[in-house]
């Protein structure tokens, strides 16, 4: 696993453009629960996987009767999403608001509705399933932050009159054109996809990847970092699966990382990314780390197919070679 490490870090610190991709898998080690891991939601209880396929009918035919069920007032729901709110970033969190901080990662885009890069540092993130931390508007499209409605009067309304639900997106539900739209250019764009704790197998964000690989395969490279293989392995869609934990995988990275660009151990968990990290300070600015790099890339860097899934957000399309039957989201 080591060679795999010390070749990530290369490929990163060669990179021009990476984004790093994110599921429930980078939340665990938070105490968050997966869907699919071994200790998922679903694999332990199926029937919360019956549940979350009703949640946007739900919303739609009785949007009081779905915040009941939302905040565990009514139903067999507890209030998952505002537990959700307590929990804390882990390593693997802070090493991925790292490597933003360094200017190596341009992007992060998560499935993850937990709101853990932002408190662990990441600013450039996109939310393809929404968060927790908002509330969306199905007509107008306005979101707002949920800390601004008591939430005691429901359904929550819009300014435009119409109910709010949870800015996540729940399975059926279409992914909210903007950010379809953002994280395809971003998979157009980008030369390293970092691909973190996903199963892979919920589109359309699971056709990320191949949209960036279908540019071919010199163009970009694609790294799995998940406690299991996964479609995009077998596939070949990844170039390589680093096997292991991302709360443990990742701090290694980087300081693979640091070690390559010729600075000292960064010691992963202290950066919070919200104030100077000393190990980050002056010389280690994105600024000057950006410089730093161009001038060690050489020195430390040996060298540096698919199938089509509608762009349009109302479809519910999935790959032909998808093995989960309909597109996304995250249910919850
Ligand atoms: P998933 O449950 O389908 O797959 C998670 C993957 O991560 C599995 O392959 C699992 O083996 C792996 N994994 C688990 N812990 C890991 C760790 N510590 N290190 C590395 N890999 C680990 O999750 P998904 O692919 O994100 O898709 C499910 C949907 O679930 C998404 O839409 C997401 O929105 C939603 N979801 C989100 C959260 C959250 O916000 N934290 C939690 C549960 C589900």
């Amino acid at each position: 696993m080591q060679n795999l490490i010390r070749q990530l870090a290369a490929d990163m610190v060669a990179s021009r453009y990476a984004i790093v991709l994110t599921g429930a898998g980078v939340s665990t080690e938070s105490g968050v629960p997966d869907f699919r891991g071994p200790k998922g939601i679903w694999t332990t209880n199926p029937q919360a996987e019956a549940q979350a396929y009703q949640r946007y009918e739900r919303f739609l035919n009785d949007p009081k009767a779905y915040w009941e069920e939302m905040l565990g007032t009514v139903g067999t729901s507890s209030n998952f999403y505002q537990e959700m709110r307590k929990v804390e970033p882990n390593p693997g969190h802070y090493a991925i608001a790292r490597l933003e901080h360094l200017g190596i990662v341009k992007q992060t885009i998560t499935q993850n509705i937990d709101g853990l890069h932002e408190k662990a540092g990441t600013r450039n993130v996109m939310h393809y399933h929404g968060t927790v931390e908002k509330l969306r508007c199905l007509s107008c499209g306005s979101r707002f932050s949920v800390d601004d409605y008591s939430l005691e009067k429901l359904p929550p309304l819009c300014r435009c009159g119409r109910p709010l639900k949870y800015d996540v997106v729940h399975f059926k539900e279409p992914i909210p054109s903007d950010i379809m739209d953002a994280a395809e250019s971003e998979a157009m764009k980008c030369d390293l996809m970092l691909i973190c704790g996903t199963s892979a197998v919920v589109y359309p964000f699971a056709a990320l990847p191949a949209i960036a690989r279908n540019r071919g395969r010199s163009g970009v490279r694609i790294i799995e970092v998940n406690a299991e293989p996964t479609p995009l392995t077998h596939q070949g869609i990844s170039d390589y699966l680093i096997q292991g934990k991302t709360g443990e995988v990742l701090p290694l990275v980087v300081d693979e990382v640091g070690r390559l660009m010729g600075w000292g151990r960064p010691n992963t968990q202290a950066c919070t990314g919200l104030s100077p990290c000393p190990q980050f300070s002056e010389s280690h600015r994105p600024d000057t780390a950006a410089e730093k790099r161009s001038s060690t890339l050489a020195a430390n860097h040996p060298k540096a197919p698919g199938f089509g899934v509608s762009a349009s957000p109302s479809s519910c399309l999935i790959g032909a070679r998808a093995s989960v039957r309909f597109r996304c989201p995250s249910g919850g």
